[in-house]
């Protein structure tokens, strides 16, 4: 490594001390964010997943250890490296704080019995097995030139961070609602049920994907068209960068009231829970993927499942791209529904044209606030570059 770089005021090439300062942080973030988990068993973790832990508790100590070892080593040649010394001083303080709380041999905080818990483990997996794919996919086939840290990017972690800590609540409210309102079906639909559930489970999974994805075509086009709904929408569309991290940016009140619905079909026809799980996978995926900034077109199959081209034409700032591409699965109903819009070429920008605060409670509250700027409301979906 060179040391060229040391006089630049922010460089962030090899040998700068911002990839070791940056590694080094998420490393000894990740590795306290463990011990934290060890320490609050009880309401740290999700409570479906404690039992797999257990199992391979020495296996997961043996990773955190590694994780912390590696964090502050990062840190310190970060440290060494950089003329600013935040990012390795960062990561070396969270090792050291980690270290005081136990480390990897961290007792288990194990009080159970507590109904509610908060999935900080589900937010450190989700986080590393997402960046890990999606970051070196984005470094790799990227459409834009676009920083990592982009603008909005804190914003985006927010959103992504307390989406996954609350996972125990926002499934309660995707589930709930489908099961009390509908309850009095259930001897209507014991047959259906039966049926739908001898099924082939790739039939089952592509049945789940075109049921939900028929509610989703048309709640998203009404969270288009109502203008108050489209507050809560706005959110969303008021990324200008699209990455990995974009399609985190939902208003909690979409989010869960998109996902209540979308759950109703699924509930009444009663799928079987393994094709059930590998969707909450695949969505999973997909949703981050036609939100990423690469430039994959797919050629023909572009038409048959949604792509991040196809999505990237939703948020364009484009006139003609305006209320097109609502499906998040399947193009085809787009086509069907006469919103379908897939040029060859790609958007010019990303954004909206509403005055979109900017940081999450700002966003949070954003809906409920009146309206400011009287125009836009009237055309909310007027979309403007920066
Ligand atoms: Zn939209
Ligand atoms: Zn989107």
């Amino acid at each position: 490594m060179t040391s060229d770089n040391r006089t630049d005021a922010r460089p962030t090439g090899f040998g700068s001390g911002w990839m070791s300062g940056v590694l080094g942080v998420l490393l000894a973030g990740a590795g306290f964010g463990a011990v934290l988990c060890f320490r609050n068993w009880d309401v740290l973790t999700m409570v479906e997943a404690r039992e797999h832990y257990a199992s391979y508790l020495p296996l997961l100590r043996g990773i955190v250890h590694v994780v912390l070892v590696a964090g502050f080593l990062l840190g310190v040649m970060s440290v060494s490296l950089r003329t600013n010394k935040i990012l390795g001083l960062m990561a070396c303080l969270l090792v050291l704080a980690a270290a005081l709380l136990g480390g990897s041999q961290a007792a288990l905080g194990d009080r159970p019995g507590k109904p509610f818990y908060l999935g900080l483990d589900y937010f450190l997996l989700s986080l590393i097995i997402t960046s890990a794919i999606f970051v070196p996919m984005e470094r790799l086939f990227g459409r834009r030139e676009q920083p990592i840290f982009r603008s909005g990017f804190g914003t985006d972690l927010t959103y992504f961070f307390i989406s996954t800590l609350a996972v125990q609540v926002t499934t309660l409210l995707t589930l709930q609602p489908a099961m009390v309102l509908f309850a009095w079906a259930d001897p209507y639909l014991a047959g259906v049920r039966r049926f739908v559930v001898a099924l082939p489970w790739i039939v089952q999974f592509l049945m789940i994907m075109l049921t939900t994805d028929i509610v989703q075509y048309w709640v998203h086009r009404v969270l288009h068209s109502v203008p108050w709904l489209w507050k809560f929408h706005a959110v969303h569309h008021s990324t200008d960068a699209m990455d990995w991290l974009a399609g985190s940016r939902l208003h909690v009140v979409e989010q869960v009231g998109t996902r209540a619905l979308t759950f109703i079909p699924v509930f009444l026809l009663g799928f079987h829970f393994v094709p059930m799980a590998a969707y909450v996978v695949f969505i999973t995926f997909h949703a981050t993927f036609i939100h990423a900034n690469v430039r994959f077109t797919f050629g023909p199959l572009r038409w048959l499942l949604a792509t991040p081209q196809f999505h990237h034409w939703h948020h364009a700032i484009e006139r003609e791209a305006i209320d097109k591409n609502f499906a998040v699965h399947f193009p085809v109903l787009d086509l069907l529904f006469g919103t379908f819009y897939l040029p060859e070429k790609w958007p010019s920008g990303y954004g909206v044209h509403d005055q979109v605060p900017r940081g999450w409670l700002r966003q949070l509250v954003y809906p409920f606030m009146p309206k400011k700027d009287a125009a836009s409301s009237q055309t909310p979906l007027v979309q403007v570059h920066e």
